[in-house]
């Protein structure tokens, strides 16, 4: 995501919230003292960032249903092979070919990887306006399926990608070993942020995400082999 977009979502974000001016720094790239903290939950590996001058980690947590920002501001919905069956039937379909059709469409982007190169990404999307076209791919979007009282129409059976919003996540191969990473995306929608001298207050939300993170790499795996989305470096 390039900084001038999230200096207009942080922008955005300071109407209605208040934003820690060193988070603000912080997500605007201008610290320079900021190391990763790897810590092992279940299966997943996280990176959460510290601050050394701040002596702080930066730590999340959700204020739902008081703030629906991310469905408000939606970028991109990919959906795995067990989303399409899923959202299909709950859309009311009989076959998923024409879910496929009517309520979806094909998009590639480029994303960095965390080894500094470039991933292209391509995946079947879940349309977010009814008359969403590959144009709109990555911009902002409220999700049709976000009711007026903040609640997802969806919900349980909303994308996998919803569920793990803000972090983000990706496999690694470790000698032959599938490895899981996440970490948060700081795209500058989210008012959960905050400093904390200790990852205790995050403790039990990781645990819950570790599972969350961890059955959605299994479950994207699974569809890049079946053809659903595929990802290759440039
Ligand atoms: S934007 Fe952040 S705080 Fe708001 S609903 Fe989404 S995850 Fe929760
Ligand atoms: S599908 Fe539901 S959870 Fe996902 S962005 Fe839309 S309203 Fe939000």
């Amino acid at each position: 995501m390039f900084q001038k977009e999230i200096e207009e979502s942080l922008q955005l974000l300071e109407k209605k919230w208040q934003v820690d001016p060193v988070l603000k720094d912080f997500m605007l790239a201008k610290r320079t003292d900021v190391s990763d903290h790897p810590i092992k939950v279940g299966d997943v590996i996280f990176h959460v960032p510290f601050l050394n001058d701040e002596k702080k980690f930066i730590l999340w947590k959700c204020f739902w249903p008081d703030c629906h920002n991310c469905c408000e501001r939606q970028g991109r919905l990919p959906l795995t092979s067990d989303d399409l069956i899923t959202i299909g039937r709950g859309l009311k379909y009989q076959k998923a070919s024409d879910f496929i059709k009517n309520e979806t469409l094909v998009a590639s982007w480029i994303e960095s990887s965390p080894s500094g190169g470039q991933i292209v990404m391509t995946s079947v999307n879940l349309k977010r306006k009814q008359d969403e076209t590959e144009a709109d791919d990555g911009t902002h979007v409220r999700c049709r399926f976000l009711d007026d009282a903040g609640a997802c129409k969806l919900h349980p059976a909303r994308p996998g990608v919803c569920y793990l919003y803000p972090f983000s996540t990706w496999l690694e191969n470790d000698r032959g070993m599938a490895r899981v990473h996440s970490t948060f995306q700081f795209t500058g929608d989210c008012p959960g942020f905050y400093l904390s001298e200790s990852l205790d207050p995050m403790k039990e939300i990781l645990k819950e995400y570790a599972v969350t993170i961890y059955d959605y790499n299994m479950k994207y795996t699974r569809t890049q082999r079946e053809g659903f989305g595929c990802s290759s470096f440039v």
